[in-house]
């Protein structure tokens, strides 16, 4: 009923000393192919798994970005995007921020779009990235390829942080990142090879099996969080309510960073912790992350498979403290 764990490294070739189906785990390994045909199917291309979200992101960008080339990052995507860029920027690594709800700028290399972003929750103009010459990636980490096939957009690669909701359960760090076209499949997979930004067996096994559960997950979550958007909205402490229309995500303001840390260390049941996907509710104030890119009173829900009145109710007290 599932893939059997092969934590092996290598694999002996044939009498005849040819190799076989596999060879050495950094090159191709039984469980990574087994959960990437997997997330392959749901992307609608060919996925390719990564030791993390960043690890995904790094390998396209080392096979995509042209040297001295310039990426067109969106405004308000996940804030580790800009921060690596700008690490990189000794090696040639040009950034520049766009508002993607409108058309890419000119000198772009590589496009960066996140659907939804994280945490502003706006949407690209998918139209208009793809109409640009240069290539476009969408993260959809937020969406999920249940909710959104960014390849069917026109993107070029579909990329998740599969610690997320793909995996669901705070337990391991991965990345995918799925393309349509067969060459750019190639280039990524040499690039991985030869970088070693490789996934391992274990958390492949384990990604492998959250994904069985996906679709439930992502159902029960959506339904609660439509619930509590609208309570929040109601609610006086309440100023600002983010949500796209879907899926486990909501951001919300209360006055400002004082009244958002109160909030977010009087939860019980709703954990004060960073990420998001999982099946625990997580709250968290994004300030003292993301500083003045996001506003200081913005708190972030990440919606769990817990009862949404026991959810609500801990909101309820935690807000009476904002
Ligand atoms: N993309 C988004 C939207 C994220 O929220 C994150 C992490 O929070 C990442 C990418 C990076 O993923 P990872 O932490 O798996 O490297």
């Amino acid at each position: 009923m599932t893939t059997p764990l092969d934590r092996s490294a290598t694999w002996p070739h044939d009498a005849a000393g040819e190799p076989g189906a596999y060879t050495y785990a950094r090159a191709e390994q039984p469980n990574v192919v087994s959960v990437e045909r997997a997330l392959g199917a749901l992307d609608g291309g060919r996925a390719l798994l990564y030791p993390a979200g960043m690890g995904a992101v790094t390998g396209v960008l080392l096979t995509m970005l042209p040297p001295g080339g310039t990426i067109a990052l969106a405004e308000g995507a996940y804030y580790g995007h800009g921060q690596l860029f700008d690490h990189l920027r000794p090696w040639g690594v040009d950034t520049v921020e766009y508002d993607q709800t409108g058309p890419p700028p000119s000198q772009a290399d590589l496009i960066l779009i996140e659907a939804p972003s994280n945490p502003m929750l706006t949407m690209p103009d998918f139209a208009a990235a793809a109409a640009h010459p240069a290539p476009v990636v969408c993260d959809a980490t937020l969406a999920s390829p249940l909710r959104l096939r960014p390849l069917e957009l026109g993107c070029d690669v579909a990329l998740h942080s599969a610690t997320k909701v793909l995996a669901g359960h705070d337990d391991l760090i991965a990345g995918v990142a799925t393309v349509a076209d067969d060459d750019l499949y190639d280039r990524l997979h040499l690039t991985r090879r030869l970088t070693g930004i490789v996934a391992s067996a274990d958390t492949a096994w384990l990604l492998e099996r959250g994904l069985e559960t996906l679709e439930v997950r992502l159902d029960r979550m959506e339904a609660t969080a439509r619930i509590l958007v609208d309570r929040l909205a109601g609610h006086p402490a309440v100023t600002t309510v983010r949500y796209p229309g879907f899926g486990f995500l909501i951001s919300f303001d209360v006055a400002d960073g004082d009244a958002a840390r109160r909030v977010e260390t009087a939860t019980n049941t709703i954990v004060n912790a960073t990420s998001l996907g999982g099946v625990h509710a997580k709250l968290e104030s994004r300030y003292r992350w993301e500083g003045e890119r996001c506003p200081q009173g913005l708190l972030r829900l990440s919606v769990g498979l817990e009862d949404g009145e026991v959810l609500w109710a801990d909101l309820e007290q935690a807000l009476a403290r904002a």
